[in-house]
C-alpha cells in the first residue's frame, strides 16, 4: 500500500530534535510495538483477573444493518502496557498526568539479545549502556530507551516468556531486564523520558524488591512493558509513540505503542 503523502506540521516544544519541524509520514515506516489483547494475553501470575471481551451485539439489526459492540475488562498491568510512575511512587504521576513528551520521544534500542540468550536472568549493566553510547553516541535527555532482549519471540507462552507458569505464584519467574545501576544511569544520569522493554517488567524476573521500578517512578519516568518488534528498529533514529488508554488516576494501562522508522 502506498503511503499518502501526508505532511503534518509538528511543533513539539520540549521533545528533543522535534522543535518546529515538519513530519512527512511518507518518509517513515510504521512499526507496531504492541501485542494484540486476547484471552491469551499474559498477566502477572498473581493478577486476580485477565483481559476479557464480552459480546454485547454482533449481527443484523431489525433495521437491516450490521451492528457489533463489546464490553472489555482488563487489569492495567498486562499485555503491552504502561507503568505510570504512580505504580511504584505514592506521589508519582498517574496515567492521565504523564506529559505527552514522555510518551512520544526519540528512541534508542539497546540490543542485549546475545546476553539474554546466554543468561535468562541477565540484567542490563551501566557498562553495557556506556558501550552502547561509545558506538551509537550519547543518550540525550528526553530519549525513550527500549531494551531489546528478544523475549517477544516467546509470547504468549507463559513458561518460556515468564520463566514459570504456576498460577498465583510469582516467586519463580525468570526473564531478563534492566539492572538497577543501569536504570540509575539512564534515569538520573541521562534524564530519559521512559524505559521500555520486550519482557514483562522493567525489573528482571527474579526481582523481589522492584528497584528499577522504584528508581524510575521516583523521577516520574514511565515504563513500557511487553513490547514487541524491537528487532525492526535501528539502535537510534526511530521515534516512538506509546499512548495508553487515558485512565484518570491510573497506575498504568493498555498501551498502543508504535515506532516511526526513517525509510
Ligand atoms: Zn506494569
Amino acid at each position: 500500500m502506498r503511503m499518502p503523502s501526508l505532511v503534518v506540521a509538528m511543533a513539539a516544544a520540549g521533545a528533543v530534535g522535534l522543535a518546529a519541524q515538519t513530519l512527512d509520514l511518507s518518509r517513515y515506516q510504521m512499526v507496531d510495538l504492541s501485542h494484540a489483547y486476547s484471552a491469551k494475553t499474559l498477566y502477572w501470575p498473581t493478577s486476580t483477573s485477565k483481559f476479557a471481551l464480552t459480546r454485547d451485539a454482533s449481527g443484523p439489526t431489525p433495521g437491516g444493518w450490521f451492528y457489533a459492540a463489546n464490553t472489555l475488562s482488563t487489569p492495567e498491568h498486562g499485555g503491552t502496557h504502561l507503568d505510570a510512575p504512580r505504580h511504584f511512587a505514592e506521589r508519582g504521576r498517574t496515567t492521565d498526568e504523564i506529559p505527552l513528551e514522555q510518551l512520544m520521544a526519540p528512541a534508542v534500542v539497546i540490543d542485549v539479545t546475545k546476553q539474554a540468550a546466554a543468561d535468562r536472568d541477565y540484567r542490563l549493566t551501566p557498562e553495557a549502556v556506556l558501550a552502547f553510547e561509545k558506538v551509537h553516541g550519547p543518550i540525550a535527555t528526553g530519549t525513550a530507551v527500549l531494551l531489546r532482549t528478544g523475549w517477544s519471540r516467546y509470547w504468549p507462552e507463559a513458561k518460556a516468556y515468564l520463566g514459570d507458569d504456576t498460577p498465583g505464584d510469582a516467586s519463580k519467574l525468570s526473564f531478563p531486564s534492566y539492572g538497577v545501576e543501569a536504570a540509575r544511569l539512564l534515569v538520573e544520569g541521562r534524564g530519559v523520558a521512559a524505559l521500555g522493554i520486550d519482557t514483562a517488567s522493567i525489573d528482571f524476573g527474579r526481582s523481589t524488591d522492584f528497584q528499577v521500578h522504584r528508581v524510575a517512578a521516583a523521577r516520574n519516568v514511565p515504563g513500557f512493558e511487553n513490547l514487541t518488534n524491537l528487532d525492526r528498529l535501528p539502535p537510534r533514529g526511530a521515534f516512538v509513540i506509546a499512548l495508553p488508554m487515558k485512565i484518570e488516576g491510573g497506575s498504568g494501562g493498555p498501551l498502543r505503542a508504535i515506532a516511526l522508522v526513517p525509510r
